[in-house]
């Protein structure tokens, strides 16, 4: 039931729809049963003109990626945002920064457009009343566009101001020292949305507050998991020699290598295809497999 739906590609793109996107029209529909037809269908038409600005808020993302040779593995739209499935992300702040910011910066440019379109047409202005649909169509748009910006910039987890903060952190400290401030800020955050969803009260920002805490956490746990596989690799590079290349290298310039390292440990000769046992730099013995 929850499995997502391919609706095609988006600059070069897969773009997915996941299952739960789909409860997001059928709370629209259920909430305005008492409305007119008209209602309805505007409440309808803007979830999907909102959810087609975030599909191009991360197609945003994903451009900024490949510009630093990263490529995006798909995007899917949930009902509470989208996602871009980058396959890495820049390590240097300053191309991390730009890859997060590429996001807010096209639903900022939406509106710029927007708001254009609208000076141009004579249409009535966002911050106007009007009960004309397509006036209000027009404005509740832009207005999302607006909050889907300001929103981002929030510096939270899993915002893309989260990513900000985190990448400004980066350039004085280790990342996960970042991320575990970073983390901080987005629990601040999240306690602060909880209570103004008390004080209104609002469930969505009730749910916001809880999703914004899960996912602030999540990414702490996902980059201290990054940075144990990263040391246990640095603390077995001591005792073994690099895995060998799919296109070995002569095991002689290997040998050689070993030596001038002074190697102590095993490593694979793959002419011999044997695992060698090395002592200072010197084979001492092989190790038959
Ligand atoms: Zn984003």
């Amino acid at each position: 039931m929850f499995n997502s739906l391919k609706l095609g590609k988006i600059f070069g793109i897969d773009l997915y729809v996941h299952g739960t996107f789909w409860l997001l029209p059928l709370l629209v529909l259920f909430t305005g049963l008492s409305s007119s037809v008209a209602v309805i269908v505007l409440n309808l038409l803007l979830v999907f003109a909102v959810f087609a600005c975030v599909a191009l808020h991360e197609v945003g993302h994903a451009l900024a990626a490949a510009a630093y040779g990263i490529r995006t593995g798909d995007i899917t739209l949930y009902p509470i945002g989208g996602v871009a499935s980058l396959e890495g992300m820049p390590e240097k702040p300053s191309q991390e920064i730009a890859v997060a910011l590429a996001g807010p910066a096209v639903n900022l440019v939406i509106a710029a457009g927007m708001l254009a379109g609208i000076f141009v047409s004579g249409m009535t202005l966002p911050w106007a009343n009007s009960t004309d649909l397509v006036d209000v169509f027009v404005s509740n748009l832009f207005w999302a566009n607006l909050m889907l910006f300001g929103f981002n910039l929030l510096p939270a987890f899993p915002m893309d101001g989260g990513r900000v903060l985190r990448a400004l952190l980066s350039i004085r400290m280790t990342r996960l020292r970042a991320t575990e401030i970073a983390a901080k800020v987005s629990t601040v955050l999240a306690v602060g949305f909880l209570l103004m969803g008390l004080y209104l009260p609002s469930i969505s920002l009730m749910v916001v507050a809880v999703v914004v805490w899960l996912l602030g956490q999540a990414e702490l746990a996902a980059m201290r998991m990054h940075e144990a596989s990263k040391d246990f690799e640095r603390r077995m590079g001591g005792y073994f020699a690099p895995v060998p290349d799919p296109e070995p290298r002569p095991a002689a310039s290997v040998a050689e290598d070993l030596a001038a390292r002074r190697f102590s440990g095993l490593a694979w000769n793959p002419e011999r295809r044997v695992w060698v046992q090395w002592q200072n730099g010197v084979p001492v013995r092989e190790i038959p497999t």
